[in-house]
C-alpha cells in the first residue's frame, strides 16, 4: 500500500471509530508505521468522522513534524513508544469505545474466556494504570505490558490496540469493544459460563498456528 493509499484508510477507519460511537468529538487517534523512521498520524483537534487525507501528518520517530499542514495527535508518543518496544507493530489505533473504557474506569481487566473469537484474536486484556492523557508516563505505563499483549484498557481513560497493520489494529478494537459489551451485559444477568479449559486450549491452539504474529497472553505457555 503507497502512502496516499494509506492515508486514505486512515481516513476511513476513523470514519469507522467514529460512526461506531469509539471515539466522542475530537478524541482518538491513529498512526501508521511507514518505515523506521517515518509514521503517518491522525491530527489533533479533529473529528475522525471528519478526516481528509490532506490532514495525515508524518512524523519522524522523535514525533518531529516532516510533512503536513496539520499538528499530529498529542498522543503519538504513546503510539511511537509501542513502535520503538515492538518491531512487529504496524499500527495503532487509540479509542474511547464506551463499554471497554467502563471496564477502564472501574479498573477491571477483560480477563473472562467467555467467547470464542475474544479468545482466539485477543485473549486477556490487562488494566494499564492511569497516567495523564499526552504524557511521557502514560507511553512508559504501557511498557510493562507490551510484550505480551496487543490490546489494553488505560485507567479512566480508554483502549489501546496495536496490529501488523493497520486494519487488524483496528479490529482488534472492534473485537476488544464487542467482548467488553457482552461482558458487561452478563454481570447484569448475573450468570455467566466461561468456555470449557479444554475448548480454550484448542483455541488458543489454533489461533498461534493460523494467526501468527502479534502477541496474545494465551500464548506466553507456547513458543513465540
Ligand atoms: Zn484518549
Amino acid at each position: 500500500m503507497n502512502e496516499k493509499e494509506l492515508k486514505e484508510l486512515i481516513c476511513d477507519i476513523g470514519r469507522r471509530m467514529y460512526t461506531n460511537g469509539f471515539v466522542a468529538a475530537n478524541d482518538g487517534n491513529i498512526t501508521v508505521k511507514v518505515n523506521e523512521s517515518e509514521y503517518l498520524t491522525t491530527p489533533t483537534g479533529i473529528s475522525k468522522g471528519y478526516l481528509r487525507p490532506e490532514m495525515i501528518t508524518k512524523v519522524n520517530e522523535k514525533g518531529e513534524v516532516l510533512e503536513g499542514e496539520y499538528k499530529p495527535s498529542s498522543e503519538v508518543k504513546v503510539h511511537l513508544r509501542v513502535y520503538a518496544e515492538r518491531e512487529d507493530a504496524g499500527a495503532v489505533v487509540h479509542a474511547h469505545p464506551p463499554y471497554a473504557t467502563t471496564f477502564a474506569v472501574a479498573h477491571m481487566p477483560l480477563d473472562s474466556y467467555i467467547l470464542p473469537e475474544a479468545v482466539y484474536g485477543l485473549g486477556a486484556v490487562p488494566v494499564v494504570p492511569y497516567a495523564q492523557p499526552s504524557t511521557q508516563a502514560l507511553a512508559d505505563g504501557l511498557i510493562p505490558y507490551l510484550q505480551d499483549y496487543d490490546a489494553f484498557v488505560l485507567e479512566n481513560h480508554g483502549t489501546v490496540t496495536i496490529g501488523q497493520d493497520l486494519i487488524k489494529a483496528y479490529y482488534k478494537t472492534e473485537t476488544l469493544e464487542y467482548n467488553a459489551k457482552i461482558t458487561y451485559m452478563i454481570k447484569l444477568l448475573g450468570v455467566s459460563h466461561e468456555l470449557p479449559r479444554e475448548e480454550i486450549e484448542k483455541l488458543l491452539i489454533s489461533s498461534k498456528k493460523n494467526n501468527p504474529g502479534g502477541r496474545h497472553p494465551g500464548y506466553v505457555k507456547y513458543d513465540r
